[in-house]
């Protein structure tokens, strides 16, 4: 039954999406909350953390998580691969060719269902380089 509250959340949904593809920069809940409320100015933060979680469970998006850094959103629901700078946390995607082989052939070697994989380059980037460099 679609009621008033839910074509609202499909609307919000939306943005939501659309927001996140826009960028690259694979913002953190908080940063998507700030670019929606542009649009969406009445929108709650808990609103834009609900229907990440929904997006990314029906495959919309990706979520990124790496140890206890903060959760971030991928607008890229295909498999790709990321390099973060360790000095700003910065987190952009590897550029397209760029070949890492991994073996599926691990599905061999271990009872695990393997699902797929998770890969991060790291390094500094070319702003925090710079920064360095004037230091
Ligand atoms: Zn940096
Ligand atoms: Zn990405």
């Amino acid at each position: 039954m679609i009621n008033q509250s839910n074509l609202r959340m499909t609307r919000q949904r939306r943005v939501i999406l659309e927001e996140l593809r826009k960028v690259n920069t694979h913002p953190s809940a908080d940063e998507i909350y700030e670019m929606v409320r542009k649009q969406l100015p009445r929108i709650s933060l808990g609103t834009v953390y609900r229907n990440l979680e929904i997006l990314s469970e029906s495959g919309e998006i990706q979520k990124i998580q790496f140890g206890c850094s903060q959760k971030r959103f991928d607008g890229v629901a295909e498999d790709h691969y990321h390099i973060r700078c360790l000095d700003c946390g910065r987190l952009m995607d590897a550029p397209p060719g760029s070949d890492v082989r991994i073996s599926y052939k691990l599905n061999e070697n271990t009872d695990f269902k393997i699902m797929g994989y998770k890969l991060e380059f790291i390094g500094i980037c070319p702003a925090c380089l710079n920064h360095h460099q004037s230091c």
